[in-house]
């Protein structure tokens, strides 16, 4: 019987990499199914990225994903875009197809996927806090799947208003900005509520979004994207008025899932990856 030593490669470059856990996750379903694929953790400074995109080419990688500080910079690196990547402006996973590293961004689509699991956005409207990175891609990925309004509250209306404009003019959906400086009241007609913003991140957990509670109804399905820890007061208060939630654990692990998906083409167990990071952020 002839024997194989020659893993298929994935991986991740970012600094600081040491402390994201989606190496033991990603790991961990690649064992579950018995993959011979592996993924690498890599410390990569703004300096490298190039090398590094090129060393991955070299050496026949199926993909990588890319985290802070390169998710705008590696599209330089790149040979294409997917549609909500380009909309985006941002890549966190790059796919080998036919040769070439294709940039996807699954920060939103993890999300979608949860989402879609409550409610499917299309036709109606959302209330999003928050106007970052995660925020963008979340809302650009709702907005592409049909959404019909949003409303981005933030608090640096440049910020706020860059996303706007973004949506505006990219995406089909009709979005505004409500500046973020007093208890903000949820329309009665918003069936999607988001957290993208980082409050309520491990340690400061007791951290509040500043929401009227009272203006959120039980139809309205409450979301938050903060993955540490994933029951967070804003999805706790929300869950004890009888609404449907999603949390950001789920979107981390649907990140996992579709990367994995888009490098090997198989649909893995997504709870042997939710499992493993639930035992990372309770130790
Ligand atoms: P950014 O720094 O790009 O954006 C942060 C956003 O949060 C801004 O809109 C900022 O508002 C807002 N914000 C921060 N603190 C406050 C506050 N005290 N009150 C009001 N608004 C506040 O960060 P990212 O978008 O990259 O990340 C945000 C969070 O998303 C992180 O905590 C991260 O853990 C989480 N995340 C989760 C993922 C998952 O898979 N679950 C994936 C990616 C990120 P302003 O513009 O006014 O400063």
């Amino acid at each position: 019987m002839s024997r194989h030593f020659l893993s298929q490669l994935t991986g991740s470059f970012a600094m600081p990499a040491a402390e994201n856990p989606t190496v033991a996750m990603v790991e961990a379903a690649y064992q579950h199914h018995g993959l011979d694929w592996r993924y690498i953790n890599c410390e990569v400074s703004p300096e490298n990225l190039a090398d590094s995109v090129r060393g991955a080419r070299a050496m026949g990688w199926a993909g990588f994903n890319c985290s802070l500080p390169h998710k705008v910079n590696v599209i330089d690196y790149l040979d294409g875009l997917g549609t909500s990547a380009a909309v985006i402006g941002a890549v966190n996973c790059a796919v080998r197809r036919d040769g070439k590293f294709i940039g996807e961004n699954t920060d939103g689509k993890g999300f979608l996927q949860s989402l879609m699991t409550v409610i499917d956005p299309k036709g109606i409207k959302a209330v999003m806090f928050g106007a970052g990175g995660a925020a963008r891609a979340c809302a650009v990925e709702m907005a592409l799947s049909g959404l019909s309004e949003i409303t981005i509250v933030n608090r640096d209306a440049t910020r706020g208003q860059i996303l706007v404009d973004l949506i505006n003019s990219k995406t089909p959906a009709k979005a505004n900005l409500v500046v973020w400086d007093h208890a903000f009241h949820v329309p009665a007609d918003s069936a999607i509520v988001v957290n993208a913003t980082s409050i309520g991140l491990y340690p400061d957990i007791d951290a509040r979004v500043n929401v009227e509670m009272a203006s959120i109804t039980p139809s309205m399905v409450v979301g938050d994207i903060i993955p540490n820890p994933p029951r967070t007061l804003f999805i706790r208060e929300s869950e004890a008025k009888g609404c449907r939630v999603i949390d950001g654990l789920g979107m981390l692990v649907n990140q996992g899932v579709i990367g994995i998906k888009y490098w090997t083409g198989l649909d893995v167990d997504a709870d042997v990856m939710r499992r493993t990071v639930e035992e990372i952020f309770a130790g």
